[in-house]
């Protein structure tokens, strides 16, 4: 089918750019799809399918009413997510978690996107800037961006590097953390550009928890490198906390949990050693743990971090990890469209985004999809209220999360502004999701694309 209509170039074809191209044709606005697979392989994908699942099969939860990513499904539901209308065609039992057939869903993926009229698909690697005649663009090139690519990004934003050997802290619900026994201070109190002296959150050890935690650190287990990982060295500013423990007895005290500066307001006294917690989104309602990059694995970190006197009860928003990833800068680099301040004939989607996992890069594929195709048809282009699961993860990557401390995230309730205070627990979730799920209704309701 020929358009009058110009075409949007989407360079890559995983799960954010495949659902960017399905949002631009069912808008009647023609699509181009750059795949450099198989031509140019990256070190994870194994086929040259479009939407290829580079890892686990799993979606995770699919309950929209108590699991921020399941409501996250629903809404893609809802806006006629191509990702999402493949996964529920191939899913397969796992539970309340959605897990599909790879294979299934990815050829479910590829064929729907060729056979569309508005969608072409052109194998071949970008391997710098687009020419400039191609006036929209969409990259959707992901956490293994091709060098070439990354370099030219990385250059026109003025960033040294997007290819990152990504040290990821862990990230807790404030609401999960024990206020009767972390306290609030900055070290030496001090009050910074933006601080109020009581900044941090602190948890105090005592010489036993201390020692009982370390020895916790040297034993737990570790996940793995990947072979292509291995040839990638540790930054000395960013070791895991296991690899610093295994340095000797006192490294972590003169390290991330050293106690100087900071006085117990239960014991009028400076601790063995401290765990501090530094907010990590505008609303306050997520925080990380400082300096706590980590390969244990995620059963562990569970299990070891609510040793911790403050954290017994810490419900993670995320937990550590250290991958190559490549990703931008996104609060700082990106506009509230995901067009790049620098260049914004230049979009961005997926991963690269500071998204974190299939489910989330291909939602921020549909907003991106959507906001592309707005502006070809010359209609306004409508943000997702903040208070829904796409309107809150945009919002953390445009702004919300802190530009110093940015890291690729998961999809969740702590993203949301908050509901009633007294709701807790369940209730508060499943009275989050409702709010969403009806503010969704709304963004979608007047038009599909546009409101005035
Ligand atoms: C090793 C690894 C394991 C992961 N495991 C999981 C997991 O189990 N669960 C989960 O939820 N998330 C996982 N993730 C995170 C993330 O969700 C996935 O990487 C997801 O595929 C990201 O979607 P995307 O569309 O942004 O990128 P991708 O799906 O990777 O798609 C990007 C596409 O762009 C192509 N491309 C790159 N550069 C160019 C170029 N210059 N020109 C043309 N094409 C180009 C690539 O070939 C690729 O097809 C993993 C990531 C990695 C790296």
């Amino acid at each position: 089918m020929t358009s009058s209509i110009k075409a949007v170039h989407i360079i890559g074809g995983g799960l954010a750019g495949s659902e960017a191209a399905w949002q631009l044709a069912s808008a009647s606005v023609p699509a181009v799809l750059h795949e450099m697979r198989p031509m140019r392989p990256t070190e994870a994908h194994q086929t040259d399918s479009l939407a290829e699942l580079v890892c686990s099969n799993s979606f995770r939860s699919d309950d929209a009413h108590n699991n921020a990513v399941g409501l996250l499904h629903e809404e893609m539901r809802r806006a006629n997510s191509l990702i999402m209308r493949a996964a529920d065609t191939h899913k397969l039992p796992a539970g309340g978690a959605l897990a599909v057939d790879r294979h299934g869903f990815s050829a479910a993926v590829q064929s729907a996107l060729l056979a569309h009229p508005l969608v072409t698909l052109e194998r071949g690697e970008i391997a710098g800037l687009p020419p400039e005649d191609w006036d929209s663009v969409i990259v959707a090139t992901g956490p293994l961006t091709s060098p070439a690519l990354a370099e030219a990004i990385a250059r026109l934003s003025g960033e040294a590097s997007l290819a990152f050997f990504d040290a990821i802290a862990p990230i807790v619900h404030y609401d999960s953390i024990d206020l009767s026994v972390a306290w609030k201070q900055s070290r030496y109190d001090k009050g910074g550009p933006a601080g109020d002296g009581a900044d941090y959150l602190n948890c105090p050890l005592n010489k036993e928890e201390y020692e009982t935690f370390v020895a916790g650190l040297l034993t737990g287990e570790k996940t793995e490198f990947k072979e292509w990982e291995t040839s990638t060295p540790y930054f000395d500013g960013c070791l895991p906390i296991e690899v610093m423990a295994a340095r000797g007895p006192d490294t972590l005290r003169w390290g991330p949990m050293k106690p100087v500066g900071l006085r117990d307001p239960r014991t009028g006294r400076r601790p063995w050693a401290v765990v501090q917690l530094r907010q990590d989104n505008a609303l306050g309602t997520l925080w990380n743990i400082v300096g706590f990059q980590t390969k244990l694995k995620h059963g562990e970190q569970r299990r070891l971090f609510r040793t911790i006197p403050g954290l017994q009860g810490a419900e993670f928003a995320r937990l550590g990890g250290l991958h190559r990833n490549t990703f931008l800068n996104s609060p700082r680099l990106l506009d509230g469209q995901l067009r790049l301040k620098a260049m914004p004939r230049l979009r961005f989607a997926g991963q690269i985004t500071g998204c974190e996992g299939y489910v989330e890069s291909a939602a921020v594929g549909l907003l991106t999809g959507r906001f592309a195709a707005a502006e070809r048809l010359g209609l306004a282009s409508h943000l997702p209220p903040a208070t829904t699961a796409m309107g809150a993860l945009l919002g953390h990557i445009t702004g919300g999360a802190d530009a110093t401390t940015f890291q690729p995230m998961n999809v969740n309730f702590g993203l949301f502004p908050p509901i009633d205070g007294n709701l807790r627990g369940k209730e508060r979730k499943q009275a989050l999701a409702a709010r969403a799920l009806r503010d969704f209704d709304t963004w979608l309701a007047p038009r599909p694309l546009a409101a005035e």
